[in-house]
């Protein structure tokens, strides 16, 4: 007997992410029954078996940590062979056409570069943390500066439950610090938490970038919000400084959709159903959605063990913007919906979006001392707004204090470098391969002088890069998704921007710059300069809000305009992907959703 055929739920979410987890939570608090249906495994009980799979890792890799497991001794397993696949960031390289290595099939001028996970707790296991709120001006591009897409919603209509995920993640951050581009806080408002000090890396960049002039504002190096404890908070510990924190903390002092689920359980109202995959959202004559069909599985690889459907009265799915999309267009009931539901808008799939990284590196004339701290904990905010977004995007500056990690993994491969003779990190051009004092000197000169910065470009809507179906399938036999994606010139021009911008910090710090072009297919040439970029893993915009069902797939609540009763959540609702890093305000607009379905009289 099915699971479904024993259990009667107000609720059912598709995804065990922060969005599905704060759903879940809130509607688990007012006594209603909800089932989550999480593809992945289910939540286990503590980060023991992430930790060991990390630690055997060589490739320690964002998705490393997790399951299913990326590699056998043979090397990537075929995502065909999987149950719940996911693309990996080791598959961004001359593989990324390739269906036996890379689980998204890629048919776009460019890659799509960021990565996301199968597993109860969701993507967020491998987050850095960083919690900004967005500026108003990012909900009103199209009035404001006749760019892009407005949303339906304001900054001061979603100031209230900004706050309320604040409290709900766990957010350590200085709220005078944050007051800038219009953000506003209620006066008695507090951040839970006091901020992460800066590392000093922030400190030296500060000291010397404060106050600069570029592209007619003066810069200035801001700490950041971040969902990690500056304090015990939560019942969880205070961050230890290791900078350890992509792909995983190992003491939990960041957070995690764990904490959420946690205690949308203790509730006793809510249950999750792991290795469950949704394959079918059901709506019936009237454009109710009447249930959801699934597949379990037992292991990775396995066979299918049950199919069976659930029914409820709400459904949300919170499976993130590119599985929402893919179960959505693989939904077409008979013909009812004929190109998947909740898409007369032909909209489904379509607009998604990253925040394209310019990665920039460079040595410090002195030690900076990286590599204590959490991997970031300031930027430079300055630029996420102001009126060069009418011609070019904007972005906001991520100060690394993880040295050349990001760039080129290192310190191994420098270290490998000093201890072979080899020069892939250009700081041995001499090729000396060294032993003993020797070693550790140069080691030391070389790494504690690193820093990088990121540029998080915002990326405009295109309708064109979409996500549809495949005919490649997972080995359960679903679709999996095909992604067609580029860069417009309105983003490259914020590459141009970002160059311009390191290369006058670099010169401002006496910095010596080594920012280089990876090999690979994340490339492309503008106006006469190539430029490599990496993904944020900031997926966005496949099932855009918006005013009216012509121009939307879901309205300011995240409903469904052709399924009264489906609910589409996270970040494929936003219509822009706007200057932050975007899981606060999926978080907030969760804790929105949420609250909305109560008052419909669920
Ligand atoms: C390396 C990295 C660093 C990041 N750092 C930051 C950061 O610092 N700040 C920030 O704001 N954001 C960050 N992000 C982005 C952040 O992780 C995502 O915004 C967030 O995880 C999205 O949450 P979600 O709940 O919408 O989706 P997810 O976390 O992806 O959860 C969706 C869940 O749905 C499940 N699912 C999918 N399909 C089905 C199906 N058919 N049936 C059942 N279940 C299904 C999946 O298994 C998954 O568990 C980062 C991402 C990456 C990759
Ligand atoms: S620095 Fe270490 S303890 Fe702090 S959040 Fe990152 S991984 Fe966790």
């Amino acid at each position: 007997m099915s699971q479904s055929q024993t259990q009667v739920f107000d609720a059912v979410i598709v995804g065990a992410g922060i969005s599905g987890a704060m759903i879940a939570w809130q509607l688990g608090l007012k006594g209603k029954r909800v089932l989550i249906m999480e593809a992945g495994d289910p939540l286990p009980p503590n980060v023991n078996d992430y930790m060991q799979r990390f630690y055997l890792a060589t490739a320690k890799v964002p998705e490393i940590p997790y399951t299913p497991a990326l590699m056998d001794s043979t090397g990537l397993v075929d995502p065909g062979t999987m149950n719940a696949p996911r693309p990996t960031v080791l598959t961004l390289g001359d593989n990324w056409k390739d269906p036996k290595q890379a689980y998204l099939d890629q048919v776009g001028k460019l890659p799509f570069a960021s990565t996301y996970e199968r597993v109860s707790g969701g993507t967020m296991r491998h987050w850095l943390g960083t919690s900004l709120r967005f500026v108003p001006h990012d909900f009103t591009m199209k009035t404001t500066y006749g760019r892009l897409v407005d949303w339906p919603i304001g900054y001061n209509e979603l100031e209230r439950w900004y706050g309320d995920a604040e409290h709900a993640i766990g957010v350590s951050a200085n709220k005078a610090d944050q007051a800038y581009h219009g953000i506003a806080f209620p006066p008695d408002y507090n951040y839970p938490m006091p901020q992460i000090p800066l590392s000093l890396v922030d400190q030296a960049v500060a000291a010397k970038v404060d106050g600069m002039e570029l592209d007619g504002e003066a810069l200035t190096v801001t700490s950041t919000p971040a969902g990690r404890n500056s304090q015990p908070y939560d019942n969880r510990r205070v961050c230890a400084g290791n900078t350890n924190c992509i792909p995983i903390c190992p003491i939990q002092a960041k957070y995690d959709p764990s904490v959420t689920l946690n205690k949308a359980l203790d509730t006793g109202n809510v249950v999750i159903w792991g290795n469950t995959v949704a394959s079918n959202v059901a709506v019936d004559g009237t454009g109710q959605v009447r249930q959801i069909d699934y597949i379990q599985y037992a292991t990775a690889g396995g066979p299918a063990t049950a199919r069976g459907c659930v029914t409820a009265k709400v459904f949300i799915l919170a499976a993130h913007a590119i599985e929402t999309p893919k179960l959505l267009l693989m939904s077409k009931n008979e013909g009812r919906t004929p190109n998947g539901v909740a898409n007369s808008s032909d909209l489904v799939g379509r607009n998604l979006m990253d925040h394209p990284i310019y990665l920039a590196w460079a040595q410090m004339p002195q030690p900076v001392f990286g590599y204590r701290g959490p991997l970031s904990t300031a930027g430079i905010e300055t630029l996420r707004d102001g009126i060069f977004r009418k011609d070019r995007a904007a972005f906001r500056i991520e100060i690394g204090n993880e040295g050349w990690n990001f760039p080129i993994g290192d310190p191994y491969t420098t270290v490998m470098d000093l201890i072979n003779g080899g020069n892939v990190s250009r700081l041995n051009p001499g090729g000396k391969a060294l032993s003993g004092q020797a070693l550790t000197s140069a080691m030391n000169a070389a790494l504690s002088r690193q820093f990088r910065l990121g540029f998080l470009v915002e990326q405009s809507p295109e309708p064109g890069n979409r996500v549809t179906l495949s005919d490649r399938v997972d080995h359960l036999g679903l679709p999996r998704p095909r992604v067609t994606y580029d860069i417009s010139d309105y983003t490259k021009q914020g590459f141009v921007a970002a160059k311009r911008a390191a290369d006058a910090i670099f010169a401002k710090l006496g910095a010596k710059q080594f920012t280089a072009v990876a090999p690979g297919p994340a490339q492309f040439t503008f106006e006469g300069e190539t430029f490599g970029y990496f993904g944020a893993g900031h997926i966005v915009g496949t099932y855009r809000m918006g005013g009216n069902k012509t121009d939307s797939v879901v309205d300011a609540n995240q409903r469904s305009w052709d399924h009264p009763n489906l609910y589409l959540v996270g970040s494929g609702t936003f219509p822009t992907v706007a200057t932050g890093n975007p899981t606060l305000t999926i978080a907030a607009l969760a804790l929105r959703t949420a609250d909305a379905i109560l008052a419909s009289g669920l």
